[in-house]
């Protein structure tokens, strides 16, 4: 059995491994080429009664799993949205595992709880959020999104669906967000208990943005009906096309109606640190929450997700429970944030984001952004001067959305032939893009945000485009 003292000469050994992929990531197939059953085939059905040693786990790791997996760090990684990690957040999280410290409550590891509370201050400044605000690390974007429905749902009830039920004042909420916002909205609706039936889509103007009038036609029908408006979810980079919801006249129209309204910037939050983006937040003075994924687009691994919020008491009498078991003598002074997710147990997870922001500095986070930015206005170039490309949705950030439009195609046969063409991009392995629809058009996605991304790694990409649309003709 492995002992602590083990440690040492394994630890170099795998840091070696590590520093070797990271040096070799290129040579890897992008996306994992496995089948279905691939993996499982070749793994036992049950767990070994003797204990192996670390060298046959390695030897597997390699054989077995390696090929199943998808290098989400790979610079010629284009598709969703990426999940980078940087050298600091490795470093980190290799601490972070060391010390594999529980952090439910500040008594739990009290330099946790304090070093959380200031890289959310440190974070809400950089970013131009109110200065009132509080942040708080979740898990993931869904899991801040359902905490953002909760608080909403308890302060259209005066706190009583959660002592009674949803049902306890019988009135009938209703959520709103528009046609194209990230599939998670519906899900945290269904979870609150809101109903489906009662997530109200609004339909989108030309570029992808929430109408004002629709939203304000759409509460105003509600209300005289019944209906009471919980909240509204503001979609800042839409996961289709990254569009930005007019925040401003979104808050103002829910003002109104005394509704909630929660920023969802999972992926573009990041670029709030460019002065040149803030307008993406313009009205957030209105607003009630806001989240977005360091662990997208701010070189910090995965999980990381901040969530900031207007009034930490709507959220504390939303979601704090106290057992006997729970309390610690400091609870007056500190910040206990079990209290303000869903989850009790929580991962230290400031610590990675501390190495990011000062490994970096915001200088550097800038200096890395605007690059990804400015890779992606000239892919957005190529794709404009390209003879059969068509650009298929503005560019906001550093993401493109194009087609393959071959001369005497109709939109069916269109959609069918850049389906093939993105599969065989993707079966190249040489580069990984996803896909989305604008419009109703098939349309191929290419985010270039991966930490160590080269002006050479995106021209690669567009060779392997131009060879898999010269292959899919014939
Ligand atoms: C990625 C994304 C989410 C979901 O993020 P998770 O952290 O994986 O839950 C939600 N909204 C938007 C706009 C996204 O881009």
């Amino acid at each position: 059995m492995l002992q602590p003292t083990d440690f040492r000469a394994l630890g170099h050994e795998l840091v070696d491994w590590m520093a070797d992929y990271l040096e070799n990531i290129r040579q890897y197939p992008v996306k994992s080429q496995c089948q279905p059953g691939d993996t499982a085939r070749q793994l036992p059905a049950a767990a070994p009664e003797q204990g192996e040693d670390f060298g046959a786990l390695m030897r597997d790791f390699q054989d077995i799993i390696l090929p199943g997996i998808t290098h989400w760090q790979h610079p010629n990684f284009h598709a969703y949205f990426p999940a980078n990690s940087s050298v600091p957040s490795l470093l980190a999280e290799m601490l972070t595992a060391t010390l594999g410290a529980q952090c439910m409550s500040w008594e739990t590891s009290p330099a946790a709880a304090e070093l959380e509370e200031r890289v959310m201050e440190w974070l809400r400044d950089a970013m131009g959020l109110p200065a009132s605000w509080l942040g708080v690390i979740q898990d993931t974007a869904s899991t801040a999104t359902l905490v953002a429905l909760l608080c909403a749902r308890e302060r259209l009830t005066s706190f009583a669906s959660n002592e009674r039920g949803l049902a306890a004042n019988g009135q009938r909420l209703r959520v709103y967000c528009s046609t194209e916002t990230h599939s998670s909205i519906e899900k945290d609706v269904t979870i609150a208990g809101i109903g489906r039936e009662n997530l109200v889509k609004i339909p989108v103007d030309g570029q992808q943005r929430m109408r004002v009038d629709a939203l304000a036609k759409a509460m105003a029908k509600d209300v005289a009906a019944g209906f009471c408006p919980m909240c509204v979810v503001v979609a800042t980079g839409t996961t289709g096309t990254t569009a930005i919801d007019p925040l401003r006249g979104i808050a103002e129209v829910a003002q109104r109606y005394g509704a909630w309204v929660h920023v969802d910037a999972a992926y573009a939050g990041s670029a709030l640190l460019l002065p040149d983006y803030r307008w993406m937040i313009d009205g957030i003075e209105l607003a009630d929450s806001f989240v977005f994924n360091p662990h997208k687009w701010l070189f910090t691994h995965f999980d990381c997700t901040a969530y900031f919020l207007r009034d930490r008491d709507t959220l504390l009498r939303t979601l704090s429970i106290l057992p006997e078991y729970l309390k610690t003598q400091q609870d007056p002074y500190v910040n206990n944030y079990r209290d303000w997710g869903v989850p009790l147990g929580r991962r230290f997870r400031a610590l990675k984001l501390w190495f990011v922001l000062r490994s970096y500095g915001l200088e550097g986070l800038r200096e890395r952004l605007q690059a990804h930015i400015d890779l992606a206005i000239a892919a957005d170039q190529w794709v404009e001067q390209h003879p059969t490309l068509e650009r298929m949705a503005t560019r906001t950030l550093n993401v493109v959305f194009f087609r393959d439009r071959p001369a005497a195609m109709d939109e069916a046969a269109l959609d069918a032939h850049n389906e093939a063409l993105l599969q065989r991009i993707n079966a190249t392995g040489k580069a990984y893009l996803t896909h989305t629809r604008v419009n109703g058009a098939f349309t191929l996605r290419m985010v270039i945000g991966q930490t160590y991304v080269t002006r050479d790694d995106v021209q690669q990409t567009q060779s392997v485009v131009e060879a898999a649309i010269a292959t899919t003709l014939t």
